[in-house]
């Protein structure tokens, strides 16, 4: 059975960072996540301040666009807030998610897509961490010796009954709106755009 030193569950942002933080070429870390690829779940795209940037030392092919408009709209009112520089980045995450592994893959970090996390086992020197590969079905262990659970908000690993996760529910809809970058809209790609209300 394999050991590690760290195992990470969930290669997320959060997941992929903590792997690129630890692996210093001296832990074992291994990071795994149920996805087979990262373009399966690349619903989102984050708008940040630019400073993250550098304050992550982001390799910057993670950027898909810059602004420096914020426009909030609401049911009655709408503003623009503009700057002349860049205030802010929106990132691709498949493309942020794979660079950040790649840092740490090139410091010996392993890392196994299309993995899921089925149950901890106590050990006398750590965990048996068992496992499941989504395509194969196939089962199998690994030690640990510290677990993260980056699950996000599914915390699969430290609450995998889903019990009093004292989470505010909340209803929303969000549209992926696709648009051709060459005709007119309404939309600026300098601009992170906010729409409230009802309508
Ligand atoms: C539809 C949608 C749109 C969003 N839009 C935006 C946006 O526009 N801007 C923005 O900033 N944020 C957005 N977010 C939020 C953003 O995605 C999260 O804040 C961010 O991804 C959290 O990162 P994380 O690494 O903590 O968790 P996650 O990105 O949720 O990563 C957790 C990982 O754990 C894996 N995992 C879960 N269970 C298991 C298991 N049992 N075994 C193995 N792996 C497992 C998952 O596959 C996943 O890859 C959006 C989220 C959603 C769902």
């Amino acid at each position: 059975m394999k050991e590690y030193d760290v195992v990470i569950i969930g290669a997320g942002p959060a997941g992929c960072q903590c792997a690129r933080k630890l692996s210093d070429g001296k832990r074992k870390v291994l990071v795994i996540d149920k996805i087979k690829d990262f373009n399966d779940n690349d619903f989102s795209s984050a708008g940040a301040p630019i400073e993250i940037v550098d304050q992550f030392n982001l390799s910057r092919e993670v950027i898909s666009a810059h602004w420096n408009q914020i426009k909030i709209s609401t049911s009655k009112n709408n503003h623009i807030w503009k700057s002349d520089k860049a205030l802010g980045i929106v990132m691709d995450f498949t493309k942020l998610k794979k660079s950040l592994l790649k840092d740490a893959q090139r410091k010996k970090c392993e890392v196994s897509l299309g993995t899921k996390f089925k149950k901890i086992q106590k050990h006398t020197e750590g965990y048996i961490i068992h496992f499941e590969d989504i395509i194969s079905s196939h089962t199998f262990g690994v030690k640990a010796k510290v677990i993260v659970d980056a699950t996000g908000p599914q915390r699969a690993v430290i609450n995998p009954q889903k019990k009093n996760l004292n989470l505010f529910i909340g209803i929303g809809l969000e549209y992926l709106i696709e648009f051709d970058r060459t005709i007119t809209s309404e939309f600026s790609e300098s601009r992170l755009d906010f729409l409230l209300g009802y309508k």
